[in-house]
């Protein structure tokens, strides 16, 4: 049992949309039941925003031991595909949660919306217009200004019954006729004066064919599309607001009072600085081949974030740190690799890895002979155990571990100096030798046989730890070294005569080639990876066993946790890390 006090500060934690859940459930409206639903429109790839929605839907199902609906609102029949249908399924299965049931499409409702119609047509509150859309805006009137009344608004019943009949039977031209709502043409809200219900379209749909020749509105379509299904709580994004009242302004003419009625919430959509949303833009950056695809891992989509080596629980955990917002916010990308960050750590297993090779012989060590040496999988996970990896007289190191003319605080090598290999040996550099042009080509050194493990024999310490992989056994490998895609932090931001693809990062992808320990040519397609100094990396889906490709997920660096440890650095007025995560549920 609760005491108060408990009560309080649990009240207190919740966001304002379980806020008004648990109010609905303690006064049994509804008898307490919550459904609600995820309404995406098969247009194109789920996107990180649409993540957030997901968390949200789904987590409140989850939380108040309701269901969600899984619907797609394909009322556009020109835009949509089944192929978005099947990404968007997979997508939402990925991120780990499961719809009510089979999924719906509000194609399902065509006919009983277009009753409603007809219905709402005998009671004098819609109507057949036959204005254009230039006349229909023209009567539109302004914010400040009423409009007019179209001429069709008092047309008898009889004679818009007939017309819609002929506009659904195809025998009425696209653009010549549609149906509105009899409202208010004189309305403050602009969505209320006499809005759109159905327009006339030919095109074929995705799953009804060419058996219908008219299509509901979003407006018309959505809220009762919500009432069929028998939704509680309709969440959506912020720029719904003012179509509230048009949705309950439709709800008011179909809906039976003893059936549940659904209650509109809005919540601010997801923004994320470097990145673009909208599924327009996204079209475009592939239709135009800025990217290689709707999952090319620079994508802000579910399928592209996954390629790129994001998990299912980082996006989790990050639409939970950024909670709901009743305002429109920018959030930083770095909160997003933050949480991929701290999800690898725990999970990916650590490789080592050369992105700039520099060969290092080791002149004590026997030539021929290679032995196997145990390396930690991950130090933050025992069970992930060890693996065995090759040593041997040749070894190569990332160049920009050597410098001959080192300054003091230079750790790693230099002639004279002592370093550990990782998991192997302290070696000293010998010698730097050079080519015609001067540059430092191959090292040569010499290791302490007694250093077995990297282990000090004699208590001397070594400040530097180097990783490095065998030049004699290894795997050549291709990386995509992936950046963000826009170099700009608002790309949308306008700017006289450029458009947001002229903030497209020149340098978002770079392709090297690396060695890596042999270990990896076992890795399976997405298995995630830390290449240790370097970052975090998983096995691209193009990869096979003779052709190994690797996609930089994130670096190593959080410049997050720093700009939130340092506690100067911090923006907005946001808490620390720790303080992100209580604050998720303000
Ligand atoms: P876009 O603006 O990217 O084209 P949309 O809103 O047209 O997106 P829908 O398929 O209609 O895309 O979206 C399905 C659901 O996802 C809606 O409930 C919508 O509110 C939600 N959603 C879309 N974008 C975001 C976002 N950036 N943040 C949070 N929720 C979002
Ligand atoms: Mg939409």
């Amino acid at each position: 049992m609760h005491n108060t006090e408990e009560k309080i500060e649990e009240k207190v934690s919740l966001n304002f949309i379980e806020q008004i859940i648990e109010e609905d459930i303690e006064s049994n409206k509804n008898k307490g039941e919550i459904q609600v639903r995820f309404p995406p429109e098969p247009n194109g790839y789920l996107h990180i925003g649409h993540a957030k929605s997901i968390c949200l839907n789904f987590g409140l199902a989850e939380k108040y031991n309701g269901k969600c609906n899984l619907r797609f609102d394909d009322t556009n029949p020109e835009k949509e595909d089944t192929e978005y249908v099947d990404s968007i399924k997979k997508d939402i299965e990925w991120l780990g949660f499961k719809w009510n049931n089979e999924p719906l499409y509000t194609s399902n409702y065509f006919e009983q919306l277009y009753q409603f119609a007809i219905q709402m047509i005998n009671s004098k509150k819609a109507y057949v217009c036959e204005q254009t859309a230039e006349e229909i805006a023209d009567f539109k009137g302004t914010p400040t200004s009423p409009g007019k009344d179209s001429p069709w608004r008092n047309r008898p019943i009889e004679e818009s019954l007939e017309l819609f009949e002929k506009m659904k039977k195809g025998e009425i031209e696209e653009g010549t006729m549609s149906l509105r709502a009899k409202i208010d043409m004189a309305s403050p809200n602009m969505l209320l004066r006499d809005p759109l219900m159905y327009r006339i379209k030919k095109d074929e749909h995705h799953r009804t064919g060419s058996e219908w020749n008219i299509y509901p509105m979003y407006d018309f379509a959505h809220g009762q599309s919500d009432y069929l299904e028998g939704i509680s709580h309709s969440i959506c994004t912020l720029e719904f607001e003012n179509h509230r009242p048009l949705y309950d302004w439709f709800l008011d003419q179909i809906a039976d009072a003893n059936k549940v009625r659904p209650r509109q919430i809005e919540f601010a959509r997801l923004n994320l600085s470097y990145t673009v949303m909208s599924k327009r833009k996204l079209l475009q950056l592939v239709k135009e081949n800025h990217v290689n695809g709707w999952d090319d891992p620079r994508m802000p989509t579910i399928s592209g974030l996954r390629r790129r080596g994001y998990t299912p629980e980082s996006l989790r955990n990050f639409a939970d740190m950024i909670g709901v917002a009743k305002r429109d916010n920018i959030i930083e990308l770095e909160k997003l690799e933050y949480n991929i960050r701290e999800d690898l750590n725990k999970r990916a297993e650590r490789r080592m890895a050369v992105f700039n090779p520099l060969k290092v012989v080791i002149t004590n060590y026997p030539e021929n002979e290679i032995e196997e040496l145990d390396a930690v999988n991950n130090p933050e996970d025992e069970s992930a155990g060890k693996r065995k990896i090759p040593f041997g007289r040749e070894i190569y190191i990332e160049q920009e571990d050597f410098m001959e003319d080192a300054p003091k605080k230079f750790f790693r090598l230099t002639v004279g100096k002592e370093v550990r290999l990782r998991y192997a040996y302290f070696i000293t550099c010998t010698e730097a030798i050079k080519d015609e042009n001067g540059n430092v080509v191959e090292l040569r050194a010499t290791y302490d046989p007694e250093s077995k493990g990297g282990k000090s024999p004699d208590g001397r310490k070594v400040k530097g730890t180097l990783h490095w992989v065998s030049a004699q056994k290894n795997e050549k490998v291709k990386v995509n070294l992936y950046d963000r895609l826009f170099k700009s932090e608002d790309p949308l931001k306008e700017e006289e005569g450029k458009t947001f693809l002229d903030n497209i990062n020149p340098e978002s992808l770079k392709t090297i080639d690396a060695f890596v320990e042999p270990s990896l040519k076992n890795s399976k397609i997405g298995e995630h990876f830390q290449f240790e100094r370097i970052g975090y990396f998983c096995s691209d889906l193009d990869s096979t066993a003779n052709k190994l490709i690797f996609n930089r997920t994130v670096t190593l660096k959080d410049s997050w946790a720093k700009m939130t440890k340092k506690g100067g650095g911090q923006q907005k007025g946001q808490k620390g890390q720790k303080g992100q995560k209580k604050q998720k549920k303000n």
